[in-house]
């Protein structure tokens, strides 16, 4: 699936298997440079690369990197990533140290590959000059450092593992995945408070048309 929405790119070719869907997002700056939002697994790079050619986007165009959590299957290509394209790497302070191996991330879900130190720290409502302008939501439960990052102009939320998706039905991410659900729970609630047009989820994919009304529907059920 290539250019989805104008300017934003779902990444072909990352997912070892057709059972396990990764959905790492490249999307267009306001100038001529890119974002990318998660990088896949280890060994994702290879393809993203890949996609990068067939695309004609330097690899040196992607000036951003934004984690939204430290999963292996969201952190898994940051490092050579970060090596190849030169761009600035971000995630939240409590996932940056995660990620960092220091201290070591004991939960549900895989911990990262290997140590990786980013280079900017973010939190909650921090404003990043990236992929039009977007804002930080801390969105703490399916990791204690998780985060949203949302594109007010376009209503676009960027959800990482907040949400689950399956067929256009959204849900929070599996129990046995996530750190605390409730806190999870209430940070769908919040985010229920923004407009959202599309819901760009990492599993099961996007909700590109009425992804507010999509999670509201879910959330109204508790
Ligand atoms: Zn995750």
């Amino acid at each position: 699936m290539p250019e989805v929405l104008p300017g934003i790119h779902i990444v072909d070719g990352v997912d070892p298997s057709p059972e396990f869907s990764t959905h790492v997002y490249l999307v267009k700056d306001k100038g001529a440079s890119w974002t990318l939002i998660d990088t896949g697994l280890p060994g994702a790079h290879a393809a993203i690369e890949r996609y990068l050619a067939q695309q004609k986007i330097e690899p040196t165009a992607i000036k951003k990197i934004l984690i939204t959590h430290l999963h292996r299957d969201h952190t898994g290509s940051l490092k050579p990533l970060a090596n190849r394209t030169r761009a600035k790497t971000y995630a939240h302070w409590i996932e940056a140290a995660f990620i960092a191996n220091n201290p070591p991330y004991v939960g549900p879900g895989t911990p990262p590959a290997e140590p990786f130190t980013v280079d900017e720290t973010l939190k909650d409502g921090d404003s990043i000059d990236a992929a039009g302008g977007l804002i930080a939501y801390h969105t703490p439960g399916h990791t204690p450092g998780h985060t949203s990052f949302y594109q007010p102009e376009r209503k676009i939320l960027f959800s990482g593992d907040l949400y689950f998706v399956d067929d256009g039905k959204v849900s929070l991410t599996p129990p046995e995945f996530t750190h605390h659900g409730l806190t999870a729970l209430i940070s769908a609630r919040r985010m229920n408070q923004l407009s959202v047009d599309s819901l760009m989820s990492y599993h099961g994919g996007p909700v590109l048309k009425n992804g507010g009304h999509a999670m509201r529907a879910f959330t109204h059920q508790y």
